[in-house]
């Protein structure tokens, strides 16, 4: 949902969402919907908080100490909450920043 002047543009997010849909059904790709709260505000690697400075979209994770881009930290969380309700088993190496998922084609 994009706000803007405070008018929400909820019709072009749903756009959006239904050309991605279609995309996806075209290519017999799973679609999987999943709850975007606090996905940039925890560290996918130690679930600790990453901490960002005013206006700032660089932060550093309270427990491990590691930087992170916000939107990057988003996106990894997105796909481990994504694979955790598609019971899709997934193992994550922060050593190696590598990603494994038994159930990939
Ligand atoms: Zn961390």
């Amino acid at each position: 949902m994009y706000m803007r002047n405070g008018r929400v543009f909820q019709a072009a997010f749903r756009g959006v969402q239904r050309a991605i849909e279609e995309k996806a059904r075209e290519y017999g790709v799973p679609v999987i919907y999943v709850d975007p709260k606090n996905t940039s505000r925890l560290c996918p690697v130690h679930g600790s908080k990453i901490v960002y400075g005013d206006e700032s979209r660089i932060g550093k994770c309270e427990r491990g100490g590691e930087i992170w881009h916000r939107d990057v930290a988003a996106v990894w969380n997105l796909l481990l909450k994504a694979c955790a309700s598609a019971g899709c088993p997934l193992s994550w190496r922060p050593s190696s920043h590598r990603v494994s998922c038994r159930a990939s084609p």
